[in-house]
């Protein structure tokens, strides 16, 4: 019997991932993300859930970064009391992510609530809180790969290693309502084939339906050889300018990946020369999980008896003081901080200082969403405003393209021809502008049926 989908987010756009299937008499809510970008595409995160948190049997969430799983509070909040399916890791980095997500909800409602009281505006409650967050993480239900599990009657969901971040999972979910099963299969984020810690992507023969990302859809990155030579080109020029390095980072993936490049090419970057400061809690705590759950990953430079990988000079900076002391460094710092699109953290505090110096450098190493700083940084933008004051851009900027923690269109069309079926597939989490061309490769290449996925669609599978 055929289950249905539909489309409730993450579509046109990358973040904000919400599917709804309904197979038999079971809803199962898949994927549960925060819309992030720009103040009028997050005021979205307030709209009603598309439906009622109560009936709902199942929540199954394919990795840890909050654009899957930044609403689940939410959901529970409003009354879903049943299981949230994720890898095992996934779950542990959910531990420190909701959390953080909902403290940073309530800063940001103490701080449009001082706007409003100015103007004699009603306050508003942020979108939940730190404590709804970690009331949630209850609801948790660890998985591990390749490990078939019933989560409604009928319904088997398993999931399999998507080499995007650690515990990223390729989502399968098989339905049987008694007369054959339907499969679905959701790509989650898929992993680059030149990542440096991840494993490959699992490649599925089978599906009848896929839904698949397509946040890289209209490029091909740049061979890692070559990312690694621009790097070191950064660390070069960065020396003899005698500044400091900013790297805005997220501190799920990106910031694991770095630390681990920066201790495979130690010694071609010339990083003796430097002090590396891992500048963010939540940076800390998910490096600490990654070493945790080495074995899912080709971790060899991670030290046996630490949590981090070899770097000599590396500085954890935990506390707000200890991340003061880096402010007073002018020359030689490297600083990973959070955010990584700049909409908050630690980095903003770093840009206030160092922006401005032309011997500074700014290395952009990750995704960054329209309408948000980082964004504007990588567009050139000439000035930026941090906490009401204007900042003129005179550090350097470098947009590292290769080091993506997701597939480009080559990894994405390899991806989907493992299915031997050719099903129909339908493009998510993607701009327009990327998926067109995925698209238009999808049909010309492999004769697939493939379409972009529009919000509120429904398909049968
Ligand atoms: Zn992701
Ligand atoms: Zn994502």
């Amino acid at each position: 019997m055929a289950f249905n989908l539909q489309f409730f987010g993450a579509t046109e756009r990358v973040t904000g991932s919400l599917y709804l299937l309904s197979a038999g008499d079971c809803q199962i809510v898949l994927e549960c993300g925060l819309v992030q970008g720009a103040a009028d595409e997050e005021a979205r995160n307030r709209d009603p859930l598309p439906f009622d948190p109560q009936d709902i049997h199942a929540v199954v969430i394919s990795h840890s970064h909050i654009d899957h799983s930044g609403r689940v509070p939410l959901l529970v909040r409003q009354g879903y009391t049943g299981p949230v399916y994720t890898h095992e890791a996934s779950k542990a980095l959910c531990e420190i992510m909701l959390p953080d997500s909902g403290y940073l909800n309530e800063k940001e409602a103490e701080w449009e609530n001082k706007k409003r009281g100015r103007k004699g505006k009603a306050r508003i409650p942020p979108l939940y809180t730190r404590e709804d967050a970690e009331a949630s993480i209850n609801q948790f239900r660890g998985l591990e790969y390749d490990a078939p599990t019933e989560i409604a009657p009928g319904v088997t969901l398993t999931l399999f290693d998507a080499g995007h971040i650690l515990g990223s999972s390729i989502v399968q979910i098989e339905y049987d309502g008694g007369d054959g099963k339907r499969t679905l299969v959701f790509s989650g984020d898929l992993g680059y084939r030149d990542a440096p810690l991840m494993d490959p992507t699992t490649r599925l023969q089978h599906a009848d339906t896929v839904l698949m990302e397509s946040t890289y859809g209209d490029r091909d990155h740049r061979p890692i050889t070559e990312t690694i030579a621009e790097l070191t080109d950064v660390f070069e020029s960065a020396r003899a300018a005698q500044g400091n390095i900013l790297i805005p980072a997220f501190t799920v993936g990106r910031t694991q990946d770095l630390l681990y490049l920066m201790a495979e090419h130690y010694d071609e970057w010339n990083l003796g020369k430097w002090n590396i400061f891992l500048d963010s809690p939540m940076g800390i705590s998910a490096t600490k999980v990654y070493s945790r759950f080495r074995h899912l990953f080709g971790a060899t430079l991670f030290e046996p008896k630490s949590d981090y990988p070899v770097l000599p000079n590396l500085y954890a900076t935990r506390s707000a003081e200890e991340s003061m002391t880096i402010n007073e460094i002018e020359a030689g710092a490297i600083i990973i901080a959070g955010s990584g699109m700049c909409t908050g953290g630690r980095i903003l505090h770093h840009l206030k200082n160092n922006v401005w110096r032309p011997q500074c450098h700014i290395m952009i190493v990750g995704y960054q969403a329209i309408g948000t700083l980082g964004r504007r940084l990588v567009d050139g933008a000439d000035e930026i405003r941090l906490w009401g004051d204007t900042y003129r851009v005179r550090a350097q900027r470098h947009t590292i393209g290769g080091l993506s923690a997701h597939g480009d269109q080559a990894d994405l069309v390899d991806w989907y021809s493992s299915f031997e079926n050719r099903p129909p597939v339908y493009l998510v989490h993607g701009e327009e502008r990327g998926q067109r061309p995925l698209l238009g490769k999808l049909k010309a290449d492999l004769g697939a049926p493939a379409h972009i996925a529009r919000y509120q669609q429904k398909i049968s599978i």
